[in-house]
């Protein structure tokens, strides 16, 4: 499929690294244990960094000073406007390096540099100026209740908050989950993933200068199984957002259940439908369906890795699909030309292909790709499976990787039926110009978006998060401002009642 040049990465020039040490009360410090791990560069497998490696002991110090500035700082007790004014700030100092985080996230995580600035860098942004615009729109209501009483709800900030967060977009999800936080006035201990911990520290590094206050923001990198569970069981954080695998998810809401019941939220896996009728345009769908599957090498939660084509048009769709992989590029994310860069790490890389083998021992059929790309460097071959049945592990399991499976239907009943036969419920896409089948699906997918004739159209102010085993819980919107907040109801008797 398309051009390889897997072996090309690793001399472009990048950028330096300058933050690698745990971020807590404002100050950058080695771990309590003085260990550090690597970080390394997707492209050729070498070391770009090594970084603090905190556990129990360094998440302790992060919530207490977490703590002492939710129950004693400023920030919590400052206007909501004054609160959006430093996030506005923030969102200016980020906006003037922008090239350098993009850039980051292009060494950490191998995405495609143009990508990284446009996406990655550009929905940082508006997720802090959306939220920076949110924080004094923040109420609760009035209550003429039925007795002689009167009482009205305050929604207040819950605390200090714990944000662990993934690696496919590490500064997007280090802001969706740090925006609304900041904005409904809680203070937060944040935990980037141990494959992409860069960005997070030069973000609280950022916040410092923008004027965040000491304490407000503090980052710990570190390992899930430590680090992770540290926050996710500890007894003086109020709340646990997170984004990742549907496993770790469990062991999330596992660890507040035996802590102290804290509320979690979780963002978590998907096998999403993306389904093309046959009267869809034909361009766009193909167009959708490599985006849906291969933007970030299908290292995206949201993916739409089961696309089911409708029986017409399907011959039509997979030639063209075929036809147009052959444009695809696989490289050096720094390559302006490369289309797609390297998986996120080995474990990754060797779990991706070994799905891969897995789709062909079931007996599904490659139609492009279906192998390494390259000889050094994490690199795979965008692959389409076709001839897939709807229980083999490809077709049920989230791969996370550049593996399309394509399907054939026949009616709407069936494509209902089929994009419903998930545990997932993420999200979904349909493909059509029939406004009442796009009407009819989009009311009976199970999802927490369905895209009609569009794909991954994410937007700060569109709330975002699943259903079923993809989590509860939303990022994005105003709805993402519930999780951080507590509502409190004031009641007073009014002038001749009995109280
Ligand atoms: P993925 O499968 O996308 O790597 P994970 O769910 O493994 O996603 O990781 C998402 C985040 O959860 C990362 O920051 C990771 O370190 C963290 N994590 C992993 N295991 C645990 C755990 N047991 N407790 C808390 N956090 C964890």
């Amino acid at each position: 499929a398309g051009r390889c040049h897997g072996d090309g990465g690793g001399t472009s020039k990048t950028p330096e690294i300058r933050y690698t040490k745990l971020f807590i009360n404002g100050r950058f410090v080695d771990a309590a244990s003085g260990k550090t791990f690597e970080t390394r560069d997707p492209r050729t497998g070498d070391v770009i960094a090594r970084v603090a490696e905190g556990d129990k002991e360094d998440v302790d110090m992060a919530v207490k000073a977490a703590r002492e500035a939710f129950d004693h700082g400023e920030w919590p007790r400052m206007s909501g406007s004054e609160r959006g004014r430093v996030m506005a700030k923030y969102a200016e100092v980020v906006e003037r390096h922008a090239e350098e985080l993009a850039a980051l996230e292009s060494l950490d995580a191998g995405k495609p540099l143009a990508a990284a600035m446009a996406v990655d860098v550009g929905n940082s942004l508006d997720s802090l100026r959306y939220f920076a615009g949110a924080a004094d729109k923040i109420h609760g209501e009035t209550l003429k209740m039925s007795r002689q009483l009167q009482g009205y709800t305050l929604r207040e900030p819950l605390g200090v908050a714990g944000l662990i967060v993934p690696w496919n977009f590490p500064a997007v999800m280090f802001f969706s989950k740090v925006s609304p936080a900041l904005a409904a006035g809680c203070t937060v201990v944040v935990k980037p993933a141990e494959q992409t911990p860069l960005s997070a520290l030069f973000l609280a590094h950022l916040a410092k200068q923008a004027g965040v206050p000491d304490g407000v923001i503090n980052v710990i990198t570190g390992f899930g199984p430590t680090a992770g569970a540290a926050i996710a069981s500890h007894m003086d954080i109020d709340v646990v957002a997170f984004t990742g695998s549907t496993e770790v998810g469990r062991l999330i809401m596992e660890a507040s259940a035996k802590s102290n019941l804290k509320p979690v939220a979780l963002e978590l896996g998907g096998k999403s439908p993306l389904i093309v009728f046959d009267d869809a345009d034909l361009d766009k769908a193909v167009e959708l369906a490599i985006g849906g599957n291969f933007f970030n090498k299908g290292e995206a939660c949201v993916a739409g890795s089961r696309v089911f084509v409708q029986e017409g048009i399907y011959d039509r769709f997979e030639q063209k699909l075929a036809d147009t992989m052959k444009n695809w590029v696989v490289g050096d994310p720094f390559d302006p030309s490369v289309n797609q860069g390297p998986q996120v790490d080995k474990a990754q890389y060797e779990r991706v292909l070994s799905y891969i083998e897995q789709g062909k021992a079931e007996g599904a059929t490659v139609l492009t790709g279906g192998k390494p790309c390259g000889n050094k460097g994490y690199y795979i071959e965008p692959t389409i499976f076709t001839n897939v049945k709807d229980d083999m592990a490809i077709a049920r399991e989230e791969i996370f990787g550049p593996v399309m499976c394509l399907m054939k239907f026949k009616t709407v009943e069936e494509a209902i039926e089929r994009a419903n036969g998930t545990r997932y419920g993420l999200a979904a896409g349909v493909v059509t110009r029939d406004i009442d089948v796009a009407n009819r699906m989009a009311r009976s997918i199970r999802a927490g978006v369905v895209w009609v004739n569009c794909y991954f159209a994410m937007d700060s102010s569109c709330p975002f998060g699943g259903r079923k085993m993809s989590g509860f819980g939303k990022d994005d919107s105003m709805h993402a401002l519930d999780k951080f907040l507590a509502v409190k109801a004031i009641v007073t008797p009014v002038h001749g009642s009995p109280w």
